[in-house]
């Protein structure tokens, strides 16, 4: 029986992640330093650990793993990482991939996964919101507006620099805008999907929501299902990969992704834009070259996730009610 690993089990795509192994019949090992929020794992075992901790990354690839998914991070929507959490984010993030990358090549690790983030591409390219793609080469000369997007970029190099000089196989991918259900929807980490869906899901037909910006930035969202069968057809390719970009080309506005969401809740909803983090002005994934290496790139139109995530959050709100 294979055996892989799950960093961030805990996690939204970590869950979902997991779930996907045990349907293709491995051993799971989940490694989070929370359980999941929204039901049990699917994993065979699951370690609450601190990967910052050196000893506890050796202790999560002590077994011989045929794959590592290294997806712990500290990071969430806008909310958070525009809004003075760098420091955290860059020494709980750094630590974890420092002592990951370390543990994996004494393992003798397989294969690994590392979740990087469009957040990478330099602010320069992304002033436009009608042109705003995002092909992996355009990541240098580095400047991404945040400082979690440096730790990304700083984290591929450490990953980068494992597999040159010291053969780990590890494959690296920007991943764009994920959602869907059983991801962080309050609290200031949820990310302008699952914010959005809340906030029309807690106001009355004919009500009004408020929205970061002057809603004209645009971004692109991929739903959770095809983010994790991009990660496994990822881990499945040959040795020797480029970074690649996993996302959706299908740009929309975050006034246009509102109004969207009101029509699937089937509500008539005003927005009113306010000030608040709103990040670049554009941000769009480009899939040439994940089309060209694999002969596949995400398809579903956003309608499709947004058909499911809403009425999963509206069941959370309406819960959260109750209680
Ligand atoms: P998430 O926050 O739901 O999952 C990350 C998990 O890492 C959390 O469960 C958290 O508890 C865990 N973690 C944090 N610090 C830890 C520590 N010290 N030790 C052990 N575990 C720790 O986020 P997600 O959306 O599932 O993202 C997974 C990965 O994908 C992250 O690396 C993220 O940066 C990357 N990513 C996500 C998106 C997205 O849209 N969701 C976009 C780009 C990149």
């Amino acid at each position: 029986m294979k055996k892989a690993l799950v960093c961030g089990a805990g996690g939204f795509i970590g869950s979902h992640l997991v779930k996907r192994y045990k349907e293709e019949g491995y051993w799971v090992r989940g490694v989070d330093i929370k359980k999941p929020q929204f039901g049990p794992t699917h994993a065979d075992e699951f370690l609450v650990a601190d990967l910052r901790c050196k000893k506890s990354a050796e202790e999560a690839v002590s077994l011989p793993f045929d794959e590592v998914c290294q997806l712990a991070a500290n990071m969430g929507g806008v909310g958070f990482i525009a809004t003075n959490h760098d420091a955290e984010i860059l020494h709980d993030s750094t630590m974890i991939n420092l002592n990951m990358a370390e543990a994996c090549k004494n393992a003798g690790i397989g294969k690994l996964i590392y979740t990087s983030s469009a957040c990478v591409y330099p602010k320069e390219k992304q002033m436009n919101p009608q042109d705003s793609k995002c092909p992996e080469d355009s990541a240098y000369p580095a400047n991404p507006d945040t400082d979690y997007g440096l730790e990304k970029l700083f984290s591929e190099r450490v990953f980068a620099s494992y597999a040159r000089d010291y053969g780990l196989d590890a494959r690296i991918v920007r991943l764009h805008n994920i959602f869907g259900p059983q991801g962080t929807w309050r609290g200031g980490r949820e990310k302008a999907p699952a914010a959005l869906c809340r906030k029309v899901a807690e106001t009355p037909d004919g009500g009004t929501i408020e929205i970061w910006g002057n809603g004209q930035q645009t971004r692109s969202f991929l739903y959770i299902e095809e983010c994790i069968e991009g990660l496994r057809r990822i881990m499945a390719a040959n040795p020797g990969l480029p970074i690649l970009n996993l996302g959706s080309e299908e740009q929309i506005s975050i006034n246009d992704l509102a109004k969207l969401i009101a029509e699937v809740a089937n509500k008539r909803i005003a927005i009113r834009n306010i000030e608040g983090p709103e990040g670049v002005r554009g941000r769009n994934s480009d899939n040439a070259l994940i089309q060209k290496v694999l002969g596949w790139a995400p398809q579903k139109p956003l309608l499709y996730g947004i058909q499911k995530l809403y009425p999963w959050i509206e069941a959370q709100v309406n819960q959260q009610a109750k209680a």
